[in-house]
C-alpha cells in the first residue's frame, strides 16, 4: 500500500515526496495530491487503519508527533490522559484511523466506534472504577466537541451527577 501511496503521490508531481522527519517510520506527503488531498499524512505504522490526518490534533497525538500520556494502544485504539481532566479518571480513546465525529462516521467505522468502547471499559475495569463510570462522546461544537477526531472520554473515579450540563 505504501508503494500504491507513493505512486500516486509521484503521480500528482511530488518530486520531494517522501521527507522523512524526526519520527522513525513516518513518510509526509507535503504537497497537495489530488488524490489524497492536501493534508493527508502516511504513518507506517498506521497503514491497516488508514490516512492519519496532518492537521489533525489527535492524529499527531496517535502518531507521536505530539506528546501524550499514553494509557493503552492495540491496532486499531489509541488512549491518553486528558490534558485537562474533569475527574481522578479522565482518558481519551480515540480511533487510530481519522473519523471527524459520530456524525461524519459510516457503517465501516463501526468496529472501530465499538472498540474504543470497549478500550474504555478496559481501561476501568485495570483502574477499578467500575463501580461507577461514564463514556461520553461529545457531538458537534453544540455538545462541546472541541477536537475533530471521534473521541471517547472515559471519565470516572468520582461521584456523577446525571444529568450532564
Ligand atoms: P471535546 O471537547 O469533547 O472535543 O474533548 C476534547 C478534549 O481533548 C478536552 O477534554 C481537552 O482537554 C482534551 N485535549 C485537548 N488537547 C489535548 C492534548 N494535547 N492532550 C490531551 N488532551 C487534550
Ligand atoms: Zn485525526
Amino acid at each position: 500500500m505504501a508503494a500504491t501511496l507513493a505512486g500516486v503521490a509521484l503521480r500528482a508531481g511530488c518530486v520531494n515526496f517522501a521527507t522523512t522527519t524526526r519520527i522513525k517510520q513516518r513518510v509526509y506527503y507535503p504537497c497537495a495530491s489530488p488524490a489524497l488531498g492536501p493534508s493527508v499524512v502516511v504513518g507506517l505504522k498506521n497503514l491497516k487503519t488508514g490516512p492519519l490526518m496532518k492537521d489533525c490534533l489527535f492524529c499527531r497525538v496517535v502518531s507521536g508527533e505530539i506528546p501524550a500520556k499514553k494509557v493503552y494502544e492495540d491496532e486499531h485504539t489509541f488512549a491518553f490522559e486528558d490534558i485537562n481532566p474533569q475527574a481522578p479518571t479522565h482518558v481519551l480513546i480515540v480511533p487510530k484511523k481519522h473519523i471527524r465525529g459520530l456524525k461524519e462516521a459510516s457503517q465501516e467505522d463501526a468496529d472501530a466506534i465499538g472498540r474504543c468502547h470497549l478500550t474504555a471499559a478496559h481501561i476501568a475495569r485495570q483502574r477499578s472504577i467500575e463501580d461507577g463510570y461514564r463514556t461520553v462522546l461529545n457531538v458537534g461544537a453544540k455538545a462541546g466537541q472541541s477536537v475533530f477526531h471521534l473521541h471517547v472520554h472515559l471519565i470516572g473515579g468520582r461521584n456523577l451527577q446525571w444529568p450532564p450540563g
